[in-house]
């Protein structure tokens, strides 16, 4: 049984609420400078290896050399060029990356609940391979940096830069959450940051290899579970 912190005081609503409206339309470093020299214990950044803005925010923890630690949650069913592209980051930007993959293996998974679980049950498949692994790679940190926008799903509408996480006790950042997609490729494209070469193959929004279909630009998260009424995967919700 892990101890449950609790949440500091300087971390009231009033607080975050002052905090968010001192970052509104500032570029996304000054908060992540900010996180790096004010939170007061360690900072994580989860990045998939995926999604494009997971990259823009690789490249600005890397560019301005902040001691953010960026965490890889690998459910053993990505897509190839994913784990490629986490290799080749780590070498581009010379940085270690936290691996952290379910206690389950897939083995054990096919046991324990029978082949293709995410075919039948994906909530209860994205339980073990994401959503308990992120809770354990959180654990010893302070802040949490997730690289989510307002626009990519109805339930991601009301995100704020800085919000109290009751389920990981820690401060949640989202410092790109009012950038919209063309800021996020016109970022990718001035700085020749390195991203997943399949959102160029008809892959706007990519997870898992099993659950993500080819779609179009005008539905980026419909091509994920299809299938299905779900359109997260528990990690932000
Ligand atoms: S996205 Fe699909 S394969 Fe990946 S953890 Fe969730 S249900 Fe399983």
């Amino acid at each position: 049984m892990h101890e449950v912190r609790g949440r500091p005081a300087r971390w009231s609503e009033e607080a975050l609420q002052s905090l968010n409206s001192r970052f509104r339309g500032r570029p996304p470093e000054e908060l992540l400078a900010w996180a790096a020299a004010h939170v007061g214990g360690p900072v994580a950044l989860t990045c998939s290896f995926g999604g494009a803005a997971g990259m823009v925010l690789l490249d600005l923890v890397a560019r301005h050399k902040l001691p953010i630690t960026v965490l890889f949650l690998d459910t053993a069913l990505l897509f190839p060029e994913t784990y490629t592209l986490a290799e080749a980051a780590a070498r581009h930007y010379g940085i270690t990356i936290a691996w952290h993959q379910a206690d389950l293996s897939l083995a054990a998974q096919t046991l324990q609940h029978g082949p293709a679980l995410y075919e039948r049950d994906p909530d209860r498949c994205c339980a073990i391979r994401k959503v308990a692994p992120l809770a354990e790679a959180l654990r010893p940190y302070d802040a949490w940096v997730s690289g989510i926008r307002r626009e990519q799903t109805t339930q991601r509408t009301a995100t704020e830069l800085l919000e109290w996480s009751v389920k990981h006790a820690l401060l949640k950042l989202s410092p790109l959450a009012t950038w919209r997609e063309r800021d996020v490729w016109a970022y990718i494209s001035a700085h020749a940051v390195p991203y997943n070469p399949l959102l160029d193959q008809g892959y706007p929004s990519l997870g898992c290899a099993p659950c993500t279909r080819p779609t179009s630009a005008a539905d980026p998260r419909g091509g994920r579970w299809s299938g299905f009424a779900k359109t997260e995967c528990g990690l932000h919700v």
